[in-house]
């Protein structure tokens, strides 16, 4: 069945995740800081009155980054290790049929910047620019069930430990005092604890050096193992990035 309902943008969502690699794999998982940007159609204080007595939005959006790769029926899950094939209405793939992800955010608040009517949020999965199609309150009566199944996500996934190096653990400290980076430390950590590694790269003894695009800074580190031979992440650097 084919309908005519033309499908527009209605806001853009500016996030400090410059690039795919590196965003929580769900939102809520990180208190990444972000803003949605109405689009000029539908900038109008009067299309979010009432928005600010809800704690937390839904985003439908756009993965507008894999649109042009496709789809398939079947995709594996990095929650499955990346070796076992799940339909892909069965997932929460990027690689989907009509491109649309759906995500709740908190809500901090309404602001006008630069004459634009915007949302500031928190806790979202979405790289900068995600086209948002639709914002809708959450409705915890409706929305939150508590016994609800789960599935192959039944938990959040589990933490690594990250350490700074002497010479991050100095330049974040640096940063930190420019407005553009107060939450940066905990961003850093909160997105390497997740270790964003691809599933079929977690073998032991990784020796890659990786690197995370946060705001405009590339962030370097490497996988270590402690005296416990317990593995973790060790941030090295902080560098000028190219995405700023
Ligand atoms: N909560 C959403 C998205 C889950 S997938 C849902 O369930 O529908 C989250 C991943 O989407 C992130 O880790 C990031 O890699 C990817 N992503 C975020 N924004 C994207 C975009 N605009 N285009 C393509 N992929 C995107």
């Amino acid at each position: 069945m084919t309908f005519t309902n033309q499908i527009v943008a209605v806001a853009t969502c500016r996030t400090p995740y410059k690039q795919k690699f590196g965003i929580p794999r769900q939102p809520g998982l990180v208190e990444a800081r972000g803003y949605v940007e109405l689009e000029p159609h539908v900038n109008h204080i009067d299309a979010v009155r009432g928005i600010e007595q809800y704690s937390h939005l839904w985003l439908l959006f756009c993965f507008h980054e894999n649109l042009a790769q496709g789809w398939k029926t079947t995709v594996r899950p990095p929650r499955l290790g990346g070796n076992e094939k799940l339909g892909v209405f069965a997932t929460r793939s990027t690689f989907r049929p009509n491109g649309i992800g759906q995500s709740v955010v908190k809500l901090h608040g309404v602001v006008q910047r630069k004459g634009k009517v915007c949302l500031e949020i928190s806790g979202m999965d979405l790289v900068d620019g995600t086209p948002i199609i639709d914002i809708k309150p959450y409705i915890p009566f409706s929305d939150s069930i508590t016994d609800a199944v789960g599935g192959i996500a039944q938990d959040a996934p589990k933490l690594i430990s990250v350490v700074y190096s002497d010479n991050a653990k100095a330049q974040i400290e640096r940063y930190a005092q420019q407005e553009t980076y107060t939450d940066l430390a905990v961003l850093i950590r909160g997105v390497l604890g997740q270790d964003p590694r691809p599933a079929y790269k977690k073998a032991k003894d990784d020796p890659k050096l990786y690197q995370v695009a946060l705001y405009d800074l590339d962030v370097f580190w490497q996988m270590a193992v402690d005296n416990n031979d317990q593995e973790y992440i060790l941030v090295l650097e902080l560098k000028p990035g190219k995405c700023g």
